[in-house]
């Protein structure tokens, strides 16, 4: 991008006097401080017009300026000339007065300070353990937390009789200059008297102490929706700690934590269960009744199954929590081969091996390497 003429930025001639140079920049400093300007570009308009400002008032860098332009002062990488050595000090209070109040987003007066602007209440995260089945279906919960909560004595004002602080005239800072290696900043700094509030009172609150807020035990009843899942957050909107100077009480995120349950097991929306089933029920096939989330059902095994056949149960899973409809169910077979035999088993197991068992594709595959 071409670095703008740093006339052109003031908005003055190439051979204006120091007077007019200052009274032009005190002019943008006006319209583009960052602390008092509405403009969506603000601080880099102000920070161009510093800068600007900064060479032409001093005559020598001027001189070297209108020689040599812009590359007079390129050798600092970022291009242009570094204005932070500067000391604007005199002139903004020029341009704001004294009762200004101070820099506090700009550069090095970036010291912050209090405000006693409405802010939002801090969010809470609270951890929710919930059974399987309560995460599944839903359900209703009692929290008890204990919070910051707006004082009910004063209504949150902190006191009675309120009256705008005299000191700060409201704001709860005060500006004050403060010198740095880079020059001289306004700072703001909490006003002693209503130590920010920006406001005092004939009799402060006895339950509060001025605060506004006081910490108490809280107890909210929250829907769990059906379908929530571990990692899974609910926002529960202003039910947190108390906002300040009026401002709107934090929300409340619960963070779910679902336990496992006995036989089924969840992913996603998904259901599996793992189902046991005999030797010959594999072989011969068989009629099972099955547990679902939603109540017994029948299932089918046809003859020569083995295990891990899935049997996909359409609809049987877990409601979809941010959307419609439902994940399915899958019955996984577990073949279990059967561990102590009695003496009967036993010579049943032996007539069957002399009958063949062992001539499905697969042996003779294996054997073909052999
Ligand atoms: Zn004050
Ligand atoms: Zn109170």
């Amino acid at each position: 991008m071409e670095k703008k003429d740093y006339y052109e930025v003031l908005g003055v001639s190439k051979d204006a006097t120091q007077a007019e140079i200052k009274s032009a920049f005190r002019k943008l400093a006006k319209k583009y401080h960052p602390d008092v300007s509405k403009e969506p570009d603000a601080a880099e308009k102000f920070k161009e017009a510093q800068e600007a400002y900064a060479v032409l008032s001093d005559e020598d860098k001027r001189k070297q300026y209108d020689q040599f332009g812009h590359s007079a002062f390129n050798n600092n990488g970022a291009g242009g000339y570094d204005f932070s050595g500067f000391d604007f000090s005199d002139i903004f209070k020029e341009a704001f007065g004294s009762g200004f109040g101070g820099f506090s987003d700009f550069g090095f007066g970036g010291f912050g300070g209090n405000s006693n602007r409405a802010t939002k209440g801090p969010d809470k995260i609270v951890r929710m353990d919930l059974e399987f089945e309560e995460a599944v279906f839903g359900t209703n919960k009692d929290i008890t937390l204990t919070l910051n909560d707006t004082c009910d004595e004063c209504d949150g004002e902190g006191g009675f009789d309120v009256d705008t602080c005299d000191k700060c005239h409201g704001s709860g800072t005060i500006t004050a200059q403060q010198q740095t290696i880079f020059g001289a900043f306004m700072t703001k700094t909490t006003c002693d008297k209503c130590e920010g509030r920006g406001k005092t009172y004939t009799r402060e609150c006895m339950k509060c102490h001025g605060s506004g807020t006081v910490r108490r035990k809280k107890t909210i009843e929250v829907k769990i929706p059906a379908g929530v899942d571990t990692g899974n957050q609910l926002r529960i909107r202003g039910k947190g700690e108390a906002g300040k100077n009026g401002g709107p009480n934090g929300d409340i995120y619960l963070e779910f934590y679902v336990k496992e349950h006995p036989i089924f097991r969840r992913d996603d929306n998904d259901i599996y269960l793992d189902l046991p089933i005999t030797v010959s029920e594999a072989a011969l096939g068989c009629k099972k009744k099955v547990p679902t989330l939603y109540g017994n059902i029948t299932l089918t095994i046809p003859a020569g199954s083995e295990s891990g056949d899935k049997h996909r149960v359409r609809g049987k899973g877990v409601e979809n929590v941010n959307a419609f409809g439902k994940g399915d169910m899958y019955i996984v077979l577990k073949v279990k081969t059967p561990k102590r035999l009695s003496r009967e088993q036993k010579k049943l197991f032996e007539q069957l091996a002399k009958t063949g068992l062992d001539d499905a594709a697969d042996f003779k595959k294996i054997e073909s390497y052999l």
